[in-house]
């Protein structure tokens, strides 16, 4: 009998009264691994009771006590990073030190919170009019729903929660229904780490019931999305209603662009992880790369050779470098763009199939690499989610840039030479939220991350992230 992954609301495991569930299952076997309860409207309403009623204490509670809870989960999750790690690789399918990273990496968000509490303050200004002075507090918005993709079921809630739960907020979070025993993990953890009962609530549950239910509710105050951007654009229209403040972290089709002086040893194998990491679950993902037309076939040939010895594979084992597709729906969904790419005209050098023998069990795809590609073919304007890169000849800079921009998206990208002045001018004129010179890396604590165009709303991440969980108010002092 398949394990029930429960809500979690105000500081205890529950079963939810719809009594609905859906399998979640290990993507590298297909087997059943657990249940995930669905949330109706019921479990929403008391999530955010529960969140509504933990505010008032949590908001006054001292930053030193704040700082305090923050410090406690860090110690305690850096001391359990390999247990949350196991459960992502089971239920999301990553290589095991690929999802050791995403705990690192959410963790650095965690410490970076330790110190937030501290930095939420607001200023003062002495007469601003004659005989009075304004004094200016940051405060917390209250309930605060987190909606998360599958990709990152650890480091992408991480990216929200201690920044919300540091500047005095609660939290609702909903996680993909695909992989959410990572979110009732981190919720069992802050309740060790001596968070308040209310303070974080996971509700776990389908998109269009759950996740629609905590955008449409009047006392939720800010909602912080990530996924697709076709589902946030609709979280956007709905959260208007309520005049609700949104972020929205969206879908990407980065660019990587290489011109030809660049470090080739480097480039090749850095680009290789840039599209093929998380099987190409990545929000971030190169899946375009651009090459400059001198080093156009040397690159193909370099890159197409590496592709093809990739180790595809058990995400538990330490030799494999790429496991599978989180889904069979998901791999459908990547098999069908490479029907369409072969449809369109498009050269497939490599991959693209589906593995057999002890391999068919799972959703693996192996990478596949097009060439023969132009801005017009569908598998290079949309988000294919999945191990496939397109690579496309341009001549200078001028071109590069026409076509890194020349996509709906505006997320991330790379592009790489050893001439400064080119990198700063190319830099300057992509239209991403982050990009990257001679490396595949976008995520730093201290960079404000996000997207430009339909990638998304909103930066978090570094000071800018405060933002978005705080106010300012104005009181006016008159001193007469
Ligand atoms: P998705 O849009 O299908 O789902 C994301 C979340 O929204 C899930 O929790 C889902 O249950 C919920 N949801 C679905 N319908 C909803 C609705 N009507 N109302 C409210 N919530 C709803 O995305 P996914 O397939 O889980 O993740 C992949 C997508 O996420 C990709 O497009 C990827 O680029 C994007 N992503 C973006 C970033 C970023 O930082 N920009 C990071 C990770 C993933």
């Amino acid at each position: 009998m398949p394990t029930l992954i429960p809500h979690w609301i105000d500081g205890a495991r529950r079963e939810g009264t719809s009594g609905r569930t859906a399998p979640v299952t290990d993507p590298a076997t297909g087997q059943v691994t657990g249940e995930v309860a669905l949330a109706d409207g019921a479990e929403v309403d008391a999530a955010v009771a529960a969140a509504v009623a933990a505010f008032p204490g949590w908001r006054d509670t001292s930053l030193s006590r704040r700082t305090a809870v923050l410090f406690r989960f860090r110690e305690l999750l850096n001391a359990r990073k390999p247990e949350l790690a196991a459960i992502i690789t089971a239920e999301h399918g990553k290589v095991l030190d690929d999802a050791l990273g995403e705990v690192s990496r959410g963790q650095e968000v965690v410490e970076y919170a330790c110190g937030v509490p501290s930095l939420v303050r607001g200023g003062f200004t002495e007469n601003a009019s004659t005989d009075v002075d304004v004094h200016s507090v940051r405060q917390p918005l209250g309930p605060v729903a987190i909606i998360s993709p599958f990709n990152f079921p650890a480091m992408v809630p991480m990216w929200f929660f201690p920044i919300a739960i540091a500047t005095g907020n609660t939290v609702i979070l909903k996680p993909s229904e695909k992989d959410p025993s990572a979110a009732l993990w981190m919720a069992e953890l802050w309740q060790e780490a001596g968070l308040p009962e209310g303070v974080f609530n996971v509700v776990t549950g389908s998109g269009s019931v759950a996740g629609n239910a905590l955008v449409t509710h009047p006392l939720v105050r800010k909602i912080s999305f990530t996924g697709s951007t076709e589902i946030g654009m609709g979280v956007m229209k709905q959260a208007a209603d309520g005049i609700k403040r949104v972020s929205l972290e969206l879908g990407g089709k980065s660019a990587n662009i290489v011109f030809a002086d660049a470090n080739l040893d480097v480039c090749v194998e850095s680009s290789i992880f840039a599209v093929y990491d998380n099987a190409g679950q990545d929000c971030c993902s190169r899946s375009r790369i651009l090459v400059e037309h001198p080093i156009f076939d040397e690159f193909v040939e370099r890159f197409t050779a590496r592709t093809k010895t990739l180790k595809v594979g058990d995400p538990a084992d330490e030799s494999t470098e790429m496991g599978p597709l989180i889904t069979p729906q998901q791999r459908e969904s990547v098999l069908n763009y490479i029907h369409v790419g072969d449809a369109e005209g498009a050269r497939r050098l490599c991959g693209g199939e589906m593995p057999n023998g002890e391999l068919s069990r799972g959703n693996y795809l192996t990478p596949a690499v097009y060439t023969n590609v132009h801005s017009g073919m569908r598998i290079v304007q949309e988000e294919i989610f999945g191990p496939v890169v397109s690579i496309m000849p341009f001549d200078g800079e001028a071109e590069a840039i026409r076509l890194a921009n020349d996509t709906p998206y505006g997320l991330s990208g790379s592009l790489w030479t050893r001439d400064v002045g080119r990198a700063l001018r190319v830099a300057r004129a992509v239209e991403t939220g982050m990009l990257s010179i001679n490396s595949s890396s976008s995520v730093h604590i201290e960079a404000p991350f996000g997207g430009m165009k339909q990638s998304g709303i909103g930066r978090e991440q570094g000071m800018v992230a405060l933002e978005h969980y705080s106010e300012l108010k104005s009181v006016f002092i008159a001193n007469d």
